[in-house]
C-alpha cells in the first residue's frame, strides 16, 4: 500500500501549483504511471479523495494513462518498448538478444490538471 504517500505528494504538488496560479478548483489531474508501478488506480482514486478532503483538490478526477516499459538490449544498446503482460520473453527486436535492461516503467508523474 504504497498509494498513500504517492497520493499526498501529487496532492502537495497540484496544490502549490494552483496557489501559485491562483486557481479556485481542481477538477482534474492527469497522471501518467509505468505500467510496472505497483500502484492501483482504484487506490490512487480513493486515496487521493482521503487526502484532499477540505483541499481545493477536493472531488478531482485522477485520470491515469499507462506509460509503457521501456528496455534498452544488454547486446546492441538498441532501445524499445515491450508489452510486459503479453510477451513471456522479452528480446530485442534488433538483435535478438534477451534479458534487456529494464530503463523505465516504474516512475509516475503528473502530466497536467484542469482548473477552474
Ligand atoms: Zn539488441
Amino acid at each position: 500500500m504504497h498509494e498513500l504517500p504517492v497520493m499526498e505528494s501529487v496532492l502537495k504538488i497540484v496544490l502549490g501549483h494552483a496557489e501559485r496560479n491562483r486557481v479556485r478548483k481542481i477538477v482534474a489531474i492527469h497522471l501518467k504511471v509505468g505500467e510496472l508501478s505497483d500502484l492501483m488506480e482504484d487506490w490512487m482514486q480513493r486515496y487521493f479523495d482521503y487526502v484532499s478532503k477540505g483541499t481545493l483538490a477536493e472531488g478531482a478526477v485522477l485520470k491515469i494513462q499507462k506509460i509503457p516499459v521501456r528496455f534498452r538490449c544488454s547486446g546492441c544498446s538498441a532501445e524499445f518498448t515491450a508489452d510486459v503482460r503479453k510477451e513471456a520473453e522479452i528480446r530485442c527486436p534488433e538483435c535478438g538478444a534477451d534479458r534487456p535492461m529494464l530503463i523505465s516503467g516504474r516512475e509516475y508523474f503528473i502530466e497536467n490538471m484542469e482548473v477552474i
